[in-house]
């Protein structure tokens, strides 16, 4: 069959070429892929700034945002022939460490998890892939190709959990979320934001294009500019963007007693004139809670597809706004103005 495969840390060694079929040592369901979306880690596993291959092996196939089609369920009775199905990203730690022994290996606390597509398991840029029943999640199939927003779905709701996990700590009535960022991340985060019955505010550089609209289109409002000029104190702020001028103007702009969830990875930049005990006294007098969020659980995955049924598919269709077959994965690794989320179309739905 033919798969994406990169030769991680080297860059430029991406390739659509011929791999053996799926081994059942990934696991036991037969899997047709339908489509893969495309994300900042897989264009920084291409340009080999990232990734880590299987043991033994030199290449990796690429790909973790999944979607496809049971071909053969196994011995498995939950899983029928034809069913849609999205395959977990991250797998336990083998010691295991307390939180992956406990079910949260999203909270894994050596390091040592693996994940698809990323850290020494193949992923899911491949025709037919394998999945362990129990790490694989059945989506509404009349999502079609909208299944394959669950992965950065999931992401989302694990961080909105951990926004209201803090929040309980004292009495807690939040009116008002800001996202930052209105990539895939920042509006799914802002759709899960309108779902908790929350005025929704999202803030990009972005001033045309599908971004103003797509917010608009949630009942949210727009904004373009710095955080500081928002006109307003959200109570949860949730920062997409990881670029640290905008992480600094979160700290200083949420309001009292709030909570800054950040999602993004970047570098560099905690500029603003903002030094790290300027923050932390921002923090103090402010009973603030910075918390960082990253992957998800089989909780959140269950959750982030309850949630992607409850959503508008029209709206959900919007953020879809490229599809590129397997064989130009090229175009599909670049970024252009007008992406929302990039996805690699394998087989029709
Ligand atoms: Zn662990």
């Amino acid at each position: 069959m033919n798969a994406i495969t990169v030769e991680p840390k080297k860059p430029r060694s991406a390739r659509f070429e011929k791999v053996p079929e799926p081994s059942l040592r990934d696991g036991s369901i037969l899997v047709e892929a339908i489509a893969v979306g495309v994300c900042g880690t897989d264009l920084e596993i291409a340009e080999g700034k990232y990734g880590w291959p299987p043991p033994g092996q030199d290449r990796l196939v690429l790909g973790h945002e999944s979607l496809g089609r049971v071909i053969d369920p196994g011995s498995s009775s939950s899983f029928h022939k034809g069913d849609h199905v999205v395959g977990i990203v991250r797998r336990p730690d083998p010691v295991p460490c307390p939180n992956c022994a406990v079910g949260e290996w999203d909270m894994c606390r050596n390091g040592q998890y693996t994940e698809r597509g990323i850290k020494q398991i193949n992923g899911y840029m491949s025709e037919r892939w394998s999945i362990e029943p129990e790490y694989a999640i059945k989506v509404d199939s009349s999502l079609g190709l909208l299944g394959v927003l669950l992965e950065p779905t999931t992401v989302v709701t694990k961080a909105w959990e951990q926004v209201v996990t803090i929040g309980q700590r004292a009495f807690w009535e939040p009116r008002t979320v800001l996202v930052t960022g209105a990539g895939p991340i920042g509006l799914l985060a802002a759709l899960l934001g309108v779902q908790r019955g929350l005025e929704v505010h999202v803030l990009d550089r972005a001033e045309s294009g599908s971004k103003p609209d797509l917010v608009r289109a949630l009942g949210a409002k727009y904004h373009t500019g710095t955080v500081r000029n928002v006109g307003f104190e959200p109570d949860v702020l949730i920062e997409c963007t990881g670029v640290g001028t905008v992480v600094a103007e979160a700290v200083q702009t949420v309001a009292s007693g709030g909570i800054v969830c950040l999602t993004g990875v970047g570098s560099g930049g905690w500029s603003a004139g903002l030094a790290a005990a300027e923050v932390a006294a921002e923090v103090v007098l402010k009973n603030n809670v910075i918390v960082g969020s990253v992957n998800a659980n089989k909780r959140h995955w269950y959750k982030a597809s309850e949630a992607l049924s409850r959503a508008d598919r029209g709206w959900l269709s919007h953020l879809l706004t490229r599809c590129e077959r397997p064989e130009n994965f090229a175009q599909a690794l670049e970024r252009k103005p007008e992406d929302i989320k990039v996805v690699i179309q394998f087989a029709e739905v």
